[in-house]
């Protein structure tokens, strides 16, 4: 994919206090209307027309933007080791990163950063919009400003905000514990099972202990993707059928399967030997609950217990976007991913 540097002219008589890269992908955000008023990508080079104001932002800015920004429908695992390239690549000289990303699948890229960018102790921030920057309501202005406040935060000279992220509306949420949940209102995204990071108001409050301390390790880059894998919603009256066809999709080695509750699925008998069967096979089967709030405990119910026994593993409170995210890198990466799916990689899971 072809890539284009951007600098962005903030220059003031004050000296930046920090420097950040915004890595624009595409997505509502930078909308503009062409002359027949439909909605095309706008050129980023422009961004000061649309926000002068970037300049009382005292920092110094580099964009690098997808020469052709895309709709987030279209990003996959190649643009994710895209993204995390891009901040390896930049992260010794830059104090943090914003990355602007179409909203409806934010919170899967944010979750595969999380795991792929290891021993992070600088900001990258995701944020985008509802509506189009050239829109006189847009939210545009205000995520990109304060995505910006936050990635340059300091605290005693280190980063604030050590961790991948989400800004959007107000809320700054871990990027692995975030789901999109408004395709209307400004407020798009929820913080799954972990109390958002800051809340930004007239001035940023920070939630200093639910924000990850950095560890003084180098940056480590995983890039391994295993996407022979699949989500499958569990729903009262799922046929036999329809289980066995997902499951003989050749090459399967990976399942989320959402159940309902605390973790409980149907008993039936043509579904636990197809489960096991599947497992002794060599499927490794992750069970997410279908509920936004809550988790997986195996053995809770007699509908749960039995999933644990033929070696379906718990995913405890992850979201479907971390979990299947952990999954992908889970399976090229790691030699024992029972361990890896079980424990935190990214707190991601409580
Ligand atoms: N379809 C758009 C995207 O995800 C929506 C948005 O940006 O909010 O790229």
């Amino acid at each position: 994919m072809e890539l284009k540097k951007i600098s962005v002219n903030t220059a003031s008589p004050e000296l930046p206090r920090a420097k950040v890269l915004i890595i624009y992908t595409g997505g509502t955000f930078g909308m503009v209307k062409d002359k027949s008023g439909a909605l095309v990508p706008f050129d980023f080079s422009l961004i000061l027309e649309h926000l002068p104001t970037l300049r009382n932002l005292f920092l110094e800015l580099t964009v690098i933007s997808f020469a052709t920004p895309i709709d987030s429908s279209n990003i996959n695992p190649y643009h994710w080791k895209l993204l995390a390239g891009i901040i390896h690549e930049n992260y010794v000289e830059q104090d943090g990163f914003v990355v602007l990303h179409g909203t409806d699948t934010m919170a899967y890229t944010s979750s595969a950063l999380s795991f792929m960018l290891q021993g992070l102790n600088k900001p990258v921030i995701f944020t985008g919009a509802q509506l189009p920057i050239a829109e006189p309501r847009s939210d545009a202005r205000e995520n990109l400003i304060t995505a910006l406040e936050i990635a340059s935060a300091k605290l005693d000279g280190k980063a604030l905000v050590p961790e991948v992220c989400i800004f959007f509306g107000a809320q700054l949420i871990r990027g692995c514990r975030a789901k999109k949940v408004e395709s209307r209102h400004f407020d798009a995204f929820h913080s799954e099972n972990y109390p958002i990071l800051a809340e930004a108001g007239v001035i940023i409050e920070y939630n200093l202990n639910a924000i990850r301390k950095a560890d003084d390790k180098p940056l480590q880059l995983i890039r391994g993707f295993n996407n022979n894998v699949a989500i499958l919603k569990l729903f009262p009256g799922i046929t036999e059928p329809v289980i066995n066809q997902i499951l003989a999709t050749p090459n399967l080695k990976g399942l989320v399967m959402e159940t309902f509750g605390s973790g409980n699925s149907p008993t039936e008998t043509w579904l636990v030997d197809a489960l096991q069967s599947a497992i002794k096979n060599g499927l490794v089967i992750v069970n997410i609950t279908q509920c936004p709030g809550g988790m997986v405990e195996h053995g809770k119910y007699e509908t749960s217990k039995f999933l644990e026994q033929i070696g379906v593993l718990s995913g405890k409170d992850m979201t479907t976007e971390a979990a299947i995210t952990k999954l992908m890198i889970g399976l090229a990466e790691s030699s024992d991913i029972k361990k890896f799916i079980l424990s935190s990689i990214a707190g991601e899971r409580s």
